[in-house]
């Protein structure tokens, strides 16, 4: 027997109307049952495609395979952490060791905060703040599609989705107007919880 994948889509970590006004029910709805779905599917039938190719011994369609699994595996892995990165509670600033690797490595959240807004106006997929462990610092990046953008090594410890499914339905062409409500649910605990996790591998 082939190896089986088994992605699962994890469930949000609150209510879908648990967001609103800064995102709507429907809009949650939409993006983590449909799209966040497609993903999962997506890199699962990638994965089986690829199994199904090895037992065979047969790999004309496992090229097309393993960029699936990149972009969909891409998608479901930022996916998650952007809804983990988002509370009903959330807003404000990042406070302790966070806000101090922010402020030495941007020159202050003024500063960081202004380039990750960019980053959000420019990409076609996503905005991230990754920590960067060759550098050993915080870097923001800009992300088309899922996995264009990425820096090797580096890992995602916030993320803010900027495909059109994320915001138009509830703020039409108004990007800037999304990203500053978006702020407005940021759980900075669960970045500072990231950001411990892969700077203490390395640091
Ligand atoms: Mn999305």
């Amino acid at each position: 027997m082939p190896e089986q994948s088994n992605a699962e889509l994890p469930p949000l970590p609150y209510d879908y109307d648990a967001l609103e006004p800064h995102i709507s029910d429907q809009v949650l709805t939409w993006h983590h049952d449909t799209h966040h779905q497609g993903y999962v599917n997506g890199l699962n039938k990638a994965e089986e495609t690829l199994a199904e190719n090895r037992e065979n011994g047969e790999f004309g369609s496992s090229g097309s395979a393993i960029r699936n699994v990149t972009h969909n595996g891409c998608g479901h892995y930022l996916h998650t952490l952007f809804w983990e990165n988002m509370d009903p509670n959330g807003g404000g600033e990042p406070e302790g060791e966070l806000a101090d690797r922010i402020e030495e490595d941007f020159g202050s959240y003024e500063g960081w905060k202004g380039e990750f807004e960019a980053a959000a106006k420019n990409a076609s997929g996503w905005a991230l703040l990754v920590y960067d462990p060759v550098a050993k610092q915080l870097r923001n990046l800009v992300v088309d599609k899922h996995d264009q953008g990425a820096l090797w090594g580096s890992h995602p410890i916030l993320a803010l989705d900027v495909w059109e499914h994320s915001y138009y339905y509830d703020y039409g062409p108004d990007r800037g107007d999304f990203i500053d409500n978006f702020f407005e649910v940021v759980d900075w605990d669960e970045v500072a919880d990231q950001f411990e996790n892969v700077s203490s591998r390395v640091e």
